[in-house]
């Protein structure tokens, strides 16, 4: 049986991977505010230091897997920016190169980080914005959105999973992963039905966006189903899977930019 660290193991898709896993027998350290073995406020630097140093102690120093589901949704609000930027890049990006030589300690270790579709359905996000992303300069991220005034959120949102597919892209294939055997990817889902989407869903306005949006089957899509496809892609056939962002959202990437490939 294997040992695995999932963030956000409290909700949504996070818990339903946990209670996959931990179902087949596997050891599950979840990361998370409330509810789980490590506590750990990822907006904070301190919180995040506290979630890779227990997950560290609780792993004996080897992980078979990661899984990165810990994120806020693209909620309006001038103090939501910061959070936004921080839980769903550095506390994605920090993590995982402090647990990266637990990792690496592992045989062929398999990490999954959430992505979403609005990587490439959400247009406008500006090139400033990546680039103060991949400086890890959140002050400087927020002020490249202010020209958006409330629409702000949602292209924060969209930098935070842009700029972390990226990073994903540009480890996965590097000496440091690739090359101590640990296989990274991204999965990028569209609408699914969760807290975080049904707190979008309480508010009129945002309501109203989500469901005009362009879903070619219809629908959202459910955290069971979301949670089979990142067992997947921790088990052995997906070996060969690496620096992959797996769309799984319905067909709106596919709707948007079927000519892109
Ligand atoms: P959710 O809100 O149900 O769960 C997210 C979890 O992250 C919660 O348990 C929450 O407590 C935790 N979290 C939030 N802020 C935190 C912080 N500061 N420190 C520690 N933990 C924190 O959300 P979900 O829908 O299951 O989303 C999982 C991932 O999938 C997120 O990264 C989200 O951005 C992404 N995603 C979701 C959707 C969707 O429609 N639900 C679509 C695309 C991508």
């Amino acid at each position: 049986m294997k040992c695995y660290v999932v963030t956000g193991s409290a909700s949504g898709m996070g818990r339903a991977v946990t209670e996959k896993l931990r179902a087949q027998g596997h050891t599950v350290i979840g990361v998370d505010l409330v509810d789980a073995e490590v506590l750990a406020d990822l907006s904070t630097p301190d919180g995040r230091h506290r979630a890779i140093a227990d997950v560290l102690a609780a792993a004996g120093g080897r992980l078979d897997g990661a899984v990165l589901a810990a994120g806020l949704g693209p909620t309006p609000g001038k103090e939501r920016l910061r959070l936004i930027a921080e839980v769903n890049y550095l506390g994605v990006v920090e993590l995982l190169e402090g647990w990266r030589p637990a990792l690496a300690a592992a045989d062929e270790a398999k990490v999954v980080v959430f992505s979403s579709n609005s990587t490439t359905t959400v247009p406008a996000v500006p090139s400033r914005t990546l680039a103060a992303f991949a400086e890890r300069d959140i002050d400087k991220v927020c002020r490249s959105v202010r020209i958006f005034g409330k629409q702000a959120a949602p292209i924060v949102y969209a930098g935070s999973k842009l700029a972390v597919s990226h990073w994903v892209r540009r480890a996965a294939v590097s000496r440091e992963w690739a090359g101590t055997g640990i296989r990274l990817n991204a999965l990028a889902p569209g609408a699914i039905l969760t807290p975080l989407l049904e707190k979008q869903l309480a508010t009129p306005t945002e309501a109203k966006a989500i469901r005009s949006f362009p879903v070619p089957i219809g629908g959202f899509g459910d955290a069971g189903h979301l949670a089979d496809w990142v067992l997947f892609m921790l088990s052995d056939s997906s070996r060969f899977l690496c620096g992959s962002v797996l769309f799984v959202d319905g067909g709106s990437d596919a709707y948007f930019r079927a000519k892109d490939w």
